[in-house]
């Protein structure tokens, strides 16, 4: 969309049609979240990758928030039962980071998102809060029951990775670290063949004897949708699938794709998805 005063037409804007903005270096996370709140129409800066799509897009800048001087947003660290990964660690970082290998298979998974230039900056923070459903970091932590903590001006939030779809994070905030519990030792398996049509996570957790799953299915168009698989419910890896699938939603399809053929493929790759898990028989 092109945007020139109060003429709008459906031609991308570029980089000319930008206006003079405010450069805002903050050197900690509390004078970032201070900048965040007092600017006009503030915009936090990771790796830039998503930004110039955004602008041909006509978004406007206010003041720019260059988030990549804030160490807090940096790293992974392991705590109390759970990895926290910085918002800025970037794809490439998180698909060779020896930390991640507690879960196997996110590291993999990770390895496979984006191009190999993209991947060097593009951060995992951005991914989650371009908030565009063609994006794929949300899928992956959806799964692993991620949880998200925000630095605002009144305080933390914590929120889930499904919440930056429903508009329950407060416009201002940062995304600081991204939280993933180690209950269970999580392991995951991501299935892209057929993106961007649609993709499909699955992660296995073992609590005291019993195993559960939490599988996540996305299209191109829609955001994913979570929902539990019950790997103990026998039947077999295909049984198991299909009744699985029978929570996804009648409605839960795009113009490329119907719910009919989601709901079958989906079933046929949440068993093989089983199967390289190693939770379920064939
Ligand atoms: C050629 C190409 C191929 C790609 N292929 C894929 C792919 O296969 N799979 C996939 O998932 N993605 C893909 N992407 C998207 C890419 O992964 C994202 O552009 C990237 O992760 C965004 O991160 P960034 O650090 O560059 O974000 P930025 O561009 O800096 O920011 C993106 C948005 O998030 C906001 N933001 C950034 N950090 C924070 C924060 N900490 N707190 C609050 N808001 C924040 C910014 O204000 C902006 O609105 C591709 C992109 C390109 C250009």
């Amino acid at each position: 969309m092109y945007v020139a005063g109060d003429r709008e037409a459906l031609i991308a804007g570029s980089q000319w049609d930008l206006k003079p903005f405010n450069l805002i270096r903050p050197r900690s996370l509390p004078e970032a979240v201070s900048a965040m709140a007092a600017e006009p129409d503030p915009v936090p800066y990771a790796g830039g990758t998503d930004m110039v799509a955004a602008l041909r897009e006509a978004r406007r800048i206010g003041s720019l928030v260059w988030l990549r001087d804030l160490d807090e947003l940096r790293g992974v660290r392991e705590a109390d039962g759970h990895l926290s990964i910085g918002a800025l660690l970037t794809h490439a970082d998180g698909a060779n980071n020896e930390a991640l290998q507690a879960i196997p298979g996110f590291a993999a998974a990770w390895s496979r998102i984006a191009t190999v230039r993209i991947r060097w900056t593009a951060t995992i923070g951005g991914n989650l809060m371009a908030r565009r459903t063609r994006y794929e970091m949300s899928i992956l932590l959806t799964a692993l029951d991620a949880r998200l903590r925000f630095a605002t001006a009144e305080g933390e939030v914590l929120a889930r990775p499904l919440d930056i779809w429903t508009g329950d994070v407060p416009a201002r905030a940062l995304l600081a670290r991204i939280e993933l519990p180690l209950d269970g030792a999580p392991r995951l398996d991501y299935e892209r063949s057929m993106r961007p049509t649609t993709t499909q996570a699955l992660c296995i957790r073992d609590d005291a004897g019993a195993r559960r799953g939490r599988a996540v299915i996305a299209t191109e168009y829609l955001p994913p949708f979570a929902f539990d698989v019950d790997p103990g419910a026998g039947g077999g890896a295909a049984g198991i699938a299909e009744t699985a699938f029978e929570a996804l939603p009648a409605d839960f399809q795009d113009p490329a794709v119907g719910n009919t053929y989601l709901r079958k493929a989906g079933a046929v790759f949440l068993k093989r998805q089983m199967l390289r898990l190693g939770a379920a028989d064939a």
